[in-house]
């Protein structure tokens, strides 16, 4: 039985929340929170189950754990790896994998490495709209320079007021087909895949509602990321509405399924969804939890 606890988040209505969150950044990545402040707004929000989950990168997690130690969170290792699937972008969440294995810390690296030369490219296209300065100026939104995200440059827009929010930004000149797109092939879903197993932990399907699949197309990246070995997909997440969390719990349990849990977390302003670090809404009652996977106990 899921122990369930009611709190009062920035004054809003009285909502009940697990403290469990399974996927949030850091300035490691693309995070607006060092990791120690990430950690003490998880703490103080209520949390005790935490893992790190980075775009791409381990570089956070042994910070991360000994901090976590210090404030009596149960910390769990984490990363986000980029995956190109059928020339879609999708995110699987690695946990339990293990930040001192040098061939996947290797192979993360690798990934890594187009960034810069992915963040130019964004940059001259803003630059034909007559943006000037983009790449410098996402770069001061950007603590690790192997991390620049696109997330950085629609910090970089909005507050220079090329768009009211962030997510604006994002849709008018980041996301596929808009005119500071820049295509990208980050790792294959096999390889992202065996390299979490091969470092001991599983595979999770990150926000499996923000691809905008149709059922049909879901179900066969479902299919694909079993094949490899993936086990877990993310039923509640704060880019799921409720009805996507209950639509997601039902696929988890057609197709066998560990449903995970996390608040994606980067900042709590200007962020284009609710996420509170270290807490979420409780999963459907209809889904088996990863929570066993990896040590929870509730
Ligand atoms: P990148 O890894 O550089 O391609 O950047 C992808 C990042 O952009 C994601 O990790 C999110 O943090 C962010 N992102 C994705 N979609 C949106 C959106 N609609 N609005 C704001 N940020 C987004
Ligand atoms: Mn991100
Ligand atoms: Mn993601
Ligand atoms: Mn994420």
């Amino acid at each position: 039985m899921t122990t369930l606890y009611t709190t009062k988040i920035n004054n809003n209505l009285t909502q009940k929340f697990v403290p469990v969150d399974l996927h949030c950044h850091s300035i490691y990545s693309d995070g607006a929170f060092s990791v120690k402040d990430l950690l003490d707004l998880a703490k103080a929000n209520g949390g005790k189950y935490i893992a790190l989950t980075d775009h791409d990168t381990l570089s956070g997690i042994a910070e991360a754990r000994v901090y976590a130690n210090e404030l009596g969170l149960n910390f769990i290792v984490g990363v986000e790896i980029s995956v190109t699937w059928n020339s879609n972008l999708v995110h699987i969440i690695g946990l339990n994998v293990d930040e001192n294995d040098t061939a996947f810390v290797r192979h993360l690296q690798d990934l890594q490495n187009g960034r810069i030369n992915r963040g130019e490219k964004i940059a001259a296209k803003l630059a034909k709209l007559k943006i000037h300065g983009a790449f410098e100026g996402a770069m001061k939104y950007c603590s690790n320079p192997i991390a620049l995200s696109r997330t950085h440059f629609i910090r970089f827009l909005s507050d220079n007021g090329y768009a009211s929010t962030t997510s604006k930004a994002f849709d008018k000149y980041l996301a596929p087909g808009k005119p500071a797109y820049v295509a990208h092939e980050w790792a294959s879903l096999e390889n992202a895949i065996n390299w979490i197993t091969s470092s001991g932990g599983i595979a999770v399907i990150a926000h499996p509602c923000r691809y905008k699949f149709t059922r049909t197309k879901l179900l066969k990246l479902i299919a694909d990321f079993k094949l490899y070995g993936g086990i877990g997909i993310e039923v509640v997440s704060s880019s799921h509405s409720l009805d996507d969390a209950l639509s997601m719990a039902h696929i988890a349990k057609e197709c066998g399924l560990l449903a995970s849990i996390g608040s994606d977390f980067h900042n709590t302003t200007n962020n284009f969804s609710k996420a509170h670090v270290g807490i979420n809404h409780p999963l459907p009652e209809n889904c088996t939890p990863i929570y066993a996977e990896i040590g929870i106990t509730l």
